[in-house]
């Protein structure tokens, strides 16, 4: 940074030089242009474009600002300002990307390409002006907010900016003008790592990279401004290394690297979008011009594609999983009793997340791991050792359970054992403040059983989380029949104030995500019993879109988990339910769990799975094995009101066991393949290999059959 701190020493000495004082434009309300925008001119001949949009938190590129945009740039070629800037007031950032309710269930490319084709018109307006253009940014500049920037002439970042194209997670790539121009303006490899990966650069990095021209705090924004406005802000534009890196021979030469890179991660016929973009470059990286013409007819296929539409559902998904009314007061204080693998990671999660945190193991060295195991997290998920110092300090080691009457909420993670936990629950009922919450980690056993303990079953819920922790983003609330409507609420509204996904759901065996998931691993058991190869099993499951095989998720899940809860299902359901291998249960015995214990299927050699690559390709059928009894026992989910609707259904199977995002959710693939097509192929399946496959009486009677 030395450079920038060169450059902003000579700022400062012509701060008064070009007198432009202490200019703050966000202070100054300037007047409404359109809904989006206000602006003003500052006493410099300076005009200052503020994006405020109305009703939301982030600015969104949509329709509507772009044309109020392109109205601001008409009047500026008659006003002739000195200098433009473009600046947005909201808090929390520039543009947060596209607005994708426009893109929403949209089919007609053409029609997408042609309302893409006058957003760029504009974009190469702002970009043709010969006023100098500046973007100051603050906080999150992603997608088309970049794209914007992009089309600017100078971008000035302060330090908490961070610049993205996240549009890939969402099966496209930058639609306005994004890929000629990032890769004009930086080291073209650069540019197609951020856009295949959807990584974010922060300001520094940005800065490095010669994305942005300047990084300061925002006392120096007017007087950078001045600064460029007088043309002496250097450009870190990497016009030589663009041309030498997108001229043809080098570009045939890394796009086949690229390539074959993305296949490790995605494959074309689920992700199309990478390789679009890579294809894009390859061919036409050479001419600005034939590039966005290019680009404009790949986004519109691509947005109008199967895969980008689920993906967009599934962002919708998300998004109302995380937006449920807040009703519930906000936990403070949660106390988590059990600090094992899982109380362990509640309880520095909860800690990470700003909450006030007290844990309680009978066992002093079981404490002492948890704060060992809550530093690492603290290590890698904060910023600051100031951040990690607050994060420890709000969780406290709480052996004879002092917290229990202070705590907002109680969380039990002791291990799963009914008559235990039924204890646990009447004793600390006892000491809990009114009002307080209790929950349970249980993840089978029903919550009607240990509710029998309490005096006041209403104050019970479950909030079960998944292993592990940080990692997994859902987490199951579950409701009983004597549930007080004001305990679920407060632990929904707790899982969101975490930053975790809710799932409500209904106590059941299994509640909902292990009951879809275990018929699924169960079958590939079976599969294992037919001498079908391990390695053939998990490649039929990742060939539908699972982003890792049953076999492979068994061992990760580990192999006792796994069969305890098949135990508790078989035992539990009315449905059939498959017998387990005996080798199965003999395999746990003899200490085989999965990766935690180094062999479960496969062996493990630094924590990744030793598999063979001479097994045979998978038969396309098998697959339907496999799926078919996760769908089926979705359907059960449904039919017995575990899950209110499939929204619920497939954002929790999405978010908690990682099933193929770009195929929308178990039940958005079921209704898209035909409800009577589904039950067809179970009662076929059935005939072949026994009652498991019998179809769930969902099939028939719901709207897609
Ligand atoms: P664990 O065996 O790793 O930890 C349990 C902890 O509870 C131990 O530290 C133990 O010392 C402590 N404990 C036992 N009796 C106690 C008592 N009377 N008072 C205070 N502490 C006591 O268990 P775990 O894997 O963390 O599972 C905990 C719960 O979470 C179980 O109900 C389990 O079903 C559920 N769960 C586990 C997973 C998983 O993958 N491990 C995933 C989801 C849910």
């Amino acid at each position: 940074m030395d450079k920038a701190t060169d450059v902003l020493k000579a700022i400062h000495a012509d701060r008064l030089e070009i007198g432009l004082g202490a200019l703050n434009a966000s202070d100054s309300p300037g007047t409404a242009f359109g809904t989006c925008w206000r602006w003003h001119r500052d006493g410099h001949g300076v005009e200052w474009w503020l994006l405020d949009m109305p009703d939301v938190s982030a600015n969104l590129v949509n329709e509507k600002m772009l044309a109020e945009l392109g109205q601001l740039i008409a009047r500026a070629t008659g006003d002739r300002p000195r200098g433009i800037v473009i600046r947005s007031s909201k808090r929390n950032g520039f543009i947060a990307g596209a607005d994708l309710n426009q893109f929403r269930g949209v089919t007609d490319a053409g029609k997408v390409t042609a309302k893409l084709a006058e957003a760029h018109s504009i974009t190469d307006r702002l970009e043709a002006l010969k006023i100098p253009t500046i973007a100051v940014i603050h906080g999150f500049c992603l997608g088309g907010g970049l794209e914007i920037a992009l089309a600017c002439h100078t971008r000035i970042a302060l330090a908490n900016a961070s610049f993205g194209f996240p549009e890939v997670q969402l099966g496209l790539h930058p639609g306005l003008d994004g890929t000629a121009r990032l890769t004009r303006l930086i080291d073209p490899l650069d540019a197609m790592t951020m856009m295949l990966t959807g990584r974010r650069k922060f300001a520094k990095a940005a800065y490095a990279a010669g994305l942005v021209d300047l990084v300061t705090q925002e006392r120096h924004v007017a007087a950078a401004v001045g600064a460029v406005v007088a043309g002496k802000l250097p450009s870190r534009r990497r016009a030589n290394r663009a041309a030498l890196v997108n001229f043809a021979p080098i570009r045939l030469a890394m796009a086949p690297v690229m390539r074959k890179r993305t296949a490790e991660r995605v494959r074309p016929e689920h992700y199309p979008a990478p390789f679009a973009l890579i294809e894009l470059w390859r061919k036409y990286g050479g001419s600005p011009v034939e590039m966005r013409r290019r680009e404009l007819e790949s986004f519109g296929r691509l947005v109008t594609g199967e895969t980008t539409q689920n993906l967009i559902r599934i962002f919708f998904l998300r998004e109302a999983m995380k937006s449920m009314e807040r009703k519930a007061d906000p936990v403070r204080h949660v106390h988590v009793v059990g600090a094992g693998t899982m109380g362990a990671d509640i309880a520095a999660w909860c800690a990470l997340k700003g909450l006030t945190v007290t844990l309680a193991d009978m066992k002093p060295e079981a404490l002492a791991k948890a704060a060992e195991r809550a530093g690492k997290l603290f290590g890698k998920e904060t910023h600051s050792s100031i951040e990690r110092r607050d994060a420890a300090d709000r969780l406290t080691a709480d052996l004879r359970g002092a917290g229990v009457g202070k705590a907002d909420l109680i969380i039990e993670a002791v291990p799963e054992n009914l008559e235990l936990k039924q204890k646990i629950h009447a004793g600390l009922e006892v000491h809990m403040k009114p009002g307080a919450v209790l929950a349970t980690n249980t993840s089978s056993i029903r919550l009607e059983e240990i509710g029998k303990a309490l005096k006041s079953p209403e104050n019970l819920v479950g909030i079960h989380f998944f292993n592990p922790v940080a990692k997994m983003q859902l987490v199951e609330v579950i409701r009983h029949d004597a549930a007080a409507p004001k305990a679920v609420a407060a632990a929904a509204r707790f899982v969101v104030d975490i930053d975790r996904l809710p799932a409500q759901v209904h106590s059941a065996p299994g509640f909902l995500v292990n009951r879809a998931l275990m018929p699924y691993l169960l079958e590939a058991l079976l599969l294992l019993d037919e001498k079908i190869p391990p390695e053939t099993i998990d490649a039929a499951a990742e060939a539908f879109g699972m982003p890792m095989g049953p076999i492979e998720l068994a061992d990760e899940v580990g192999l006792d988990i796994c069969l305890d809860v098949a135990r508790m299902l078989k035992q539990s359901l009315s449905q059939p339910f498959p017998d387990l291998p005996a080798w199965f249960e003999h395999k746990v015995k003899s200490g085989e769990l999965g990766r935690k214990s180094g062999k479960g299927f496969y062996r493990y050699v630094d924590g990744k799975a030793r598999k063979s690559a001479s097994s045979p390709a998978p038969d396309p059928a098998l697959a339907d094995r496999l799926i078919l009894p996760l769908l089926n026992a979705c359907a059960a989910c449904l039919t017995e009101k575990v899950a209110a609707d499939t929204n619920v259904v497939d954002g929790a199977l999405i978010f908690g066991a990682g099933f193929a995002p770009f195929r929308g959710g178990p039940m958005h693939y079921a209704k898209r393949r035909g409800h009577a097509e589904i039950k067809a192929t179970l009662e076929r399946l059935a005939g072949q290999y026994g009652p498991r496959f019998r179809p769930d009486p969902y099939w028939d009677g719901s709207p897609a059959s």
